[in-house]
């Protein structure tokens, strides 16, 4: 699969790609396995609704090797006057149907009522009805503060308070916000050949905002988000474009220092950070690495824009395949002095920061999944048809086995964090009698119970801490009757192979008497520091229907691991608890 793709990406753009990479590069490396695996996460594209536009889009992030990608323009939820669907839902009916799990939408705000007296809650209600929608976020445009104006022709601040109530909305229903104001310095300046961003203005003079009389200076906007950011701690704020001021990195790590409700992705920016002293650059994104958040400003209308554009003639895809290339290039490797991504911005070139391979994850996708947390695509696991049964014994190198594709549970459930030092994979297989799991977990120090009770069940529910959940376990959660969400099997094993099965026979009611007649084994390797779990499961014991190929399931798994503080699901939760069926993946049963 990995090999397939790499040798698609060369054949398709041929020489031109090939040079994007420096030599040394080609080896393998983490980053390589995650493009091979579309593990990436562009935060920050704008892809028109159209079947040519969006399968133009998915050929690009296909050979990039991105998996899913945020559509800012999605449109606002104002529906038209004869009722008939916004433009946010033809966006994201459109995109879920020819290609579901690619895009994620984020809405965008009509302004048309500003001037009512009742403005600031209509807003508020735009941001509901987005969620409703399945909005993922809320993404407002340069165009506040600089270019919107009420009915009197004044400008509309980017914190005024009319829009207070809608800022909050997006924070009480964790809707992260995705805000563009100001723009590169150089459009203050003269306007003329002088000007470091000329090729860009003279190709679009409406991008200079010189005028004093017309446009405000460019710090008061910077400073006016920061007080909309500092008024609503409770909302996220992602400052794009390298927390819109990628000419001075020393501000953007005073403001992440300052704000921790504040992110800053990378779009259309590597060519203006990228001139900077590297290792200063490299510093802060450690420092942050958190708080990073890997984007482009792709975008595909009738022509590709690749971070910016003007009158060349129009890119092709592969051109698309090294902008892209590029943007590995900077963040992977330590290249010195090269050509940047976007030659329109202008003509220097840049320097590379290469962070290592934990922190390069979290810039890719780890903070965008626990950023996007309530609206990824639910999770599949494939469990594969075997002939024959096998014994358990704790081993997962069997040929078997290995076929087995397995998932990761590696986030917090509560919130989505990732844990990627605890990733901990799960693999499942069928026959036609049983559903076999198998959990392998990276440990540092386990916490059991001792002796183990492998006879009975230990479950106290008077005692704080007295229960199996309560030390080290792996669970899977098994629901087989989708009329029927509230009602599923659980099962838990400790690394001692002490174990737990119980029916949940509607949420909250619990049958801790019900045995499904499994059989597990677990195996702990001290060396390796990591355990294992097997679990086979009757398959009737789970459902009165035997399944058949193409039966899907539903299911989440979990992990919890006291020594590290972790509450691991496949798909978080999102609350307090592991009990959540709306959040349980597919379990698909293949041939
Ligand atoms: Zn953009």
């Amino acid at each position: 699969m990995r090999s397939l793709l790499l040798s698609t990406i060369i054949l398709a753009t041929g020489a031109t790609l090939q040079s994007a990479f420096p030599a040394e590069w080609q080896e393998s490396s983490p980053a390589k396995e995650w493009r091979s695996e579309h593990r990436a996460i562009d935060l920050h594209q704008h892809i028109d609704g159209t079947p040519e536009h969006l399968s133009r889009a998915v050929k690009i992030m296909d050979a990039a090797g991105i998996g899913i990608a945020v559509n800012l323009s999605g449109g606002t939820v104002t529906r038209g006057k004869d009722g008939s669907p916004s433009e946010f839902e033809r966006n994201q009916q459109i995109a879920d149907q020819l290609f579901p799990g690619r895009f994620i939408e984020y809405m965008n705000l009509d302004y048309a009522n500003w001037d009512q007296p009742d403005f600031s809650a209509q807003a508020a209600k735009q941001i509901e009805e987005g969620h409703r929608l399945g909005a993922a976020g809320f993404k407002e445009f340069k165009q506040l503060g600089l270019y919107l104006r009420d009915g009197n022709g004044e400008l509309i601040h980017v914190d005024d308070p009319k829009l207070d109530a809608m800022w909050q909305r997006c924070g009480e229903l964790s809707m992260p916000v995705s805000i563009h104001v100001a723009d590169p310095k150089a459009f203050w300046l003269p306007y003329d050949e002088k000007n470091e961003r000329w090729e860009e203005l003279r190709d679009h003079k409406s991008w200079w905002l010189g005028d004093t009389h017309k446009f405000p200076a460019w710090k008061d906007l910077l400073e006016s988000l920061n007080r909309v950011i500092a008024r609503h701690p409770k909302t996220t704020f992602v400052c794009v474009h390298f927390g819109n001021n990628a000419e001075e990195p020393e501000w953007v790590d005073a403001a992440l220092s300052k704000y921790p409700n504040m992110l800053a992705d990378l779009a259309a920016r590597i060519p203006e950070i990228g001139r900077h002293d590297p290792a200063t650059i490299r510093k802060l994104f450690l420092k942050h690495q958190d708080r990073i958040l890997f984007a482009t400003d792709f975008q595909v209308y009738d022509r590709l824009i690749l971070g910016s554009s003007g009158n060349e003639p129009p890119p092709t895809d592969a051109d698309a395949e090294v902008f892209y290339a590029k943007e590995w290039r900077w963040l992977e490797t330590r290249d010195r002095n090269w050509e940047h991504m976007t030659p329109i911005q202008g003509n220097w070139t840049i320097s590379s920061i290469g962070l290592p391979a934990p922190v390069l994850r979290k810039v890719y996708f780890d903070n965008a999944r626990k950023l996007l947390a309530r609206s990824l695509p639910t999770p599949a696991i494939e469990a594969r048809h075997i002939s024959q049964d096998f014994d358990l014994n704790g081993c997962l190198l069997s040929p078997l086995w290995q076929t087995a594709r397995p998932v990761r549970l590696e986030q917090a459930s509560y919130d989505g964090t990732v844990r990627q030092e605890l990733s901990t994979t799960v693999r499942a297989l069928w026959s036609d009698q049983f559903l076999y799991l198998a959990f392998e977990a990276p440990f540092t120090r386990l916490t059991v119970f001792e002796p183990p009770n492998l006879a009975g069940k230990r479950v106290n529910l008077q005692t704080d801490g007295a229960s199996l959940w309560d030390r080290d376990v792996v669970e899977a959660f098994i629901g087989t009757d989708r009329q029927n969400p509230r009602h599923y099997a659980e099962f838990e094993v400790a690394p001692t192979n002490e174990r737990l099965d119980l029916m949940v026979k509607d949420l909250p009611e619990k049958d801790f008497g019900w045995n499904s007649q499994w059989t597990t084994v677990t195996r702990v390797d001290a060396k390796a520091k990591s355990w294992t779990c097997e679990m086979r499961v009757p398959l009737k014991a789970l459902s009165a229907d035997t399944p058949a190929a193409g039966i899907q399931w539903q299911a989440n798994f979990y992990r919890c691991d006291r020594a590290q503080r972790g509450f691991l699901a496949w798909n978080p939760t999102l609350q307090g608890t592991f009990h959540v069926p709306e959040r349980f993946g597919t379990l698909r049963f293949i041939e």
